[in-house]
């Protein structure tokens, strides 16, 4: 009874036991029909512009393994592997049993050297699925998979996915990968020879993978056999045994933007890419000892919006400037370097034209207090003179007059990641208290080449092509920027170099960004730890090393003379015209010298200058300047004095006249020929001009007596007007007796 309750039960489990692995098999020749591939990591792998490796990554476990689709290799290279591994692949059903079994004699009973018994479907099994097929076991898994490989794939699957996880030597899997390292190009541009090297690696990549310096004569003579056997004779061709190192941070950037299985064409140029790292590191081992020890660059083709050339830092494989840190992307305070699109908008708002005269004052505004470095200013300037000495409180006075969209709107509609809102910046965001990246400036500063469009740059996260400012202000900044001159021990380029440099507070950022042809170019100097250094600013520290690199890239032809589509078609609504070279303003007949300047019609303020104004002085026309009073006040308080009436303005107290008395007549005669001419004024009054009529008399200190000989007799309006522009007058009458 118990007996056979056991064997009933004993019958059961070996019915369950035989269903479950006639399930498991089903499940396991029929479930998942992935691609064979599928699962297997592939290294990241970036080539130049031309076709030529940048850089192949590690995968995560240490393998130099990159994809190639069987179609894209060469065909005879695909005969000779056959001929060397499987002629009978596309034959037999992924297992040769007598093969097989002459093996495991060889093996196990004779105990002599394993022997080729495997065919490429069983070699790719194994390498696939990691099996060891030395032992019993591993061996049926062996034959198992590749009985469900057959099943499943078909033969070009199968071999594709040998191609690309064969053996090769070191930690080098798949040809393409091997054709790399080993020759430095890819599979499609081997040789022959370079094919036949190849073929014979897998069978033992130990003892055949060769070296720069030495080929084993495994090698050779495997070689010899295979090439006998395809027809022909080989030599060992001239091996690089490297992968090349160039554009890392680039690579590694686009790599974490997206991954794909595929080598990726990139837009690098080499030969700039040299030349940028050069710079770079040249630049940074000149400057070591004034603490200058890390940089990056970015330059990019406006025209095709690709990246040229990349470097994230002064070397990648120092760890004493956290070399590994990518500058190019990371976000930083741009100091001045936005300060070119508040003008474009001012320009687009019709705030002003390329010459308007602009206040730089000591004024500190409330929201912020302006700081330019040396907490010196200049007084009355124009805009494009502003602009490009980089003057912080015309720019900030601009910032606050413009509207829809101000600074922060221009940033946000142009897609730079503002973490805060409007409130947040205030007017610092003038002088960069908004962080953007180099790539970020590389787009923006693109505009000025693109007719005011801000482009997506090919390879970036798209952040959608939009229109940023007109044709018309991006040309007229762009030509504002032109006039920034070459810094110190630089000549001026042979092609047209328009940039605007950046120092953050606490000088932890020096940059340039600016443009020459058709490239925008952005260079950092600073660390990354955020440790500053007075040394630090832009136009000393960070413009030298654009202008090595510009100046580099067009001696050797790179650049060439750029006009932007507008500018070419004759599109573009904007007119030299000439301005007044002291006001800045339309002259006005009077005007003594002219000036060409960029302005947009229907745009930009038309406003005729106030300054220039014919006077007599004595009978004679003389040209006199008539500033407001606050554009004179600053002209003195910047040590810059105008020679000047003042005029217009009546605001305070005028001077009092004390002589000539009112409605006086006064005789003159030999003796006493003169009048004098005296005044009392407010203590901010400054110096005291006298006129008669528009005719210029004297000038003189408030209390201070002057002599006035008249030329003529008659009824005299006398005026005494102060530096305030603030004026008395009175009325007396001159005889004489002869
Ligand atoms: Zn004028």
């Amino acid at each position: 009874m118990v007996g056979a309750f056991l064997s009933r039960r004993r019958r059961a489990v070996v019915a369950a036991v035989f269903s479950a692995a006639i399930f498991s098999l089903i499940v396991f020749f029929f479930r998942d029909r992935n691609g064979i591939l599928d699962g297997v990591e592939f290294s990241a792998s970036y080539e130049n512009s031309s076709g030529g490796m940048l850089k192949v990554f590690l995968t995560g476990d240490e393998k130099y393994r990159i994809f190639r689709p069987i179609a894209e290799f060469p065909e005879e290279f695909i005969s000779s592997i056959l001929v060397q591994e499987d002629r009978r692949f596309f034959h037999h059903n992924g297992v040769n049993i007598v093969s097989v079994f002459r093996a495991a004699f060889e093996t196990y009973v004779r105990r002599s050297r394993v022997i080729g018994a495997s065919t490429i479907t069983m070699q790719t099994a194994k390498l696939r699925y990691k099996i060891n097929s030395r032992s019993v076991g591993g061996k049926l898994a062996q034959i198992l998979f590749s009985y469900r490989m057959e099943m499943r794939h078909s033969k070009q699957e199968i071999l594709e996915a040998y191609l690309n996880l064969a053996p090769c030597g070191r930690n080098i899997e798949g040809f393409e990968a091997a054709a790399r390292y080993f020759f430095g190009k890819g599979m499609p541009a081997t040789s022959f020879d370079e094919q036949i090297l190849l073929c014979v690696l897998p069978q033992n990549p130990v003892k055949r993978c060769p070296s720069k310096d030495s080929v084993p004569p495994e090698l050779s003579e495997a070689m010899g056999r295979l090439s006998e056997s395809v027809g022909g004779s080989v030599v060992v061709p001239n091996l690089v045994c490297a992968f090349p190192d160039e554009a890392i941070h680039y690579s590694r950037h686009l790599s974490m933007i997206s991954s794909s299985r595929k080598i990726v064409r990139t837009t690098i140029d080499s030969a700039m890419q040299e030349i940028v790292s050069r710079q770079i590191v040249r630049y940074v081992n000149m400057r070591r000892t004034i603490g200058i020890k890390n940089a990056c660059a970015v330059l990019l083709d406006s025209e095709s919006m690709e990246i040229r050339a990349y470097c994230g830092s002064a070397n990648f494989y120092d760890n004493s400037i956290r070399g590994q840190v990518d500058g190019n992307s990371s976000r930083r305070s741009p100091g001045s370097t936005l300060k070119p699109f508040i003008y474009a908008l001012a320009l687009d708002q019709g705030k002003i034209h390329s010459h308007t005269l602009l206040k730089d004052t000591p004024v500190a505004f409330s929201e912020y207090a302006p700081d330019n470095y040396g907490n010196d200013f200049k007084g009355p300037l124009k805009a494009y003179e502003a602009l490009i000495q980089s003057r912080n409180v015309p720019a900030v006075a601009l910032a606050r007059s413009l509207s829809n969209p101000d600074l922060y709107g221009f940033l946000a509609n142009s897609g730079v990641y503002l973490p805060h809102g409007r409130d947040f910046y205030g007017l610092s965001i003038v002088l960069g208290s908004a962080d953007v990246s180099p790539l970020d400036l590389c787009r923006l500063y693109s505009a000025f080449l693109n007719d005011g469009i801000a482009r997506d740059i090919l390879g970036e996260e798209p952040v959608g092509e939009r229109r940023i400012l007109s044709a018309e202000s991006a040309f007229v900044v762009r030509k504002m920027l032109c006039r920034n001159a070459a810094p110190d021990g630089y000549s001026e380029p042979p092609f047209e170099t328009g940039f605007k440099t950046g120092t953050s507070i606490g000088f932890k950022d020096a940059w340039t960004a600016g443009f020459f042809g058709k490239y925008v170019l952005v260079v950092w100097i600073g660390n990354f730890d955020g440790v500053g250094n007075n040394a630090f600013l832009g136009r000393s520290a960070a413009a030298p090393l654009f202008f090595n690199i510009a100046l580099e890239l067009m001696e050797r032809g790179f650049v060439k003379r750029f006009a932007s589509r507008a500018e070419e078609s004759g599109e573009l609504n904007v007119k030299e015209i000439d301005v007044c070279s002291v006001s800045g303003a339309i002259p006005n007949g009077d005007c003594p010298s002219t000036e060409k300047a960029y302005f947009i019609p229907g745009v930009s303020p038309i406003e005729k200058c106030k300054v220039h104004r014919v006077v007599s002085v004595g009978g004679k026309k003389v040209l006199g300047e008539f500033w407001t009073s606050d554009l004179l006040e600053l002209f003195e308080l910047a040590g810059l004095p105008r020679d000047s009436p003042a005029a217009e303005f009546n605001d305070g107290k005028p001077p009092q006249i004390l002589s000539p008395l009112s409605s006086t007549e006064y005789i003159l005669d030999k003796k006493r020929a003169s009048i004098v001419l005296n005044a009392s004024a407010d203590s901010d009054a400054g110096e005291l001009f006298w006129f008669s009529g528009t005719e210029f008399l004297a000038r003189s200190k408030p209390n201070e007596k002057v002599e006035w000989r008249p030329s003529s007799t008659g009824k005299r309006e006398i005026t005494v007007t102060d530096s305030r522009g603030r004026s008395s007058s009175r009325i007396i009458s001159v005889s004489s007796i002869e």
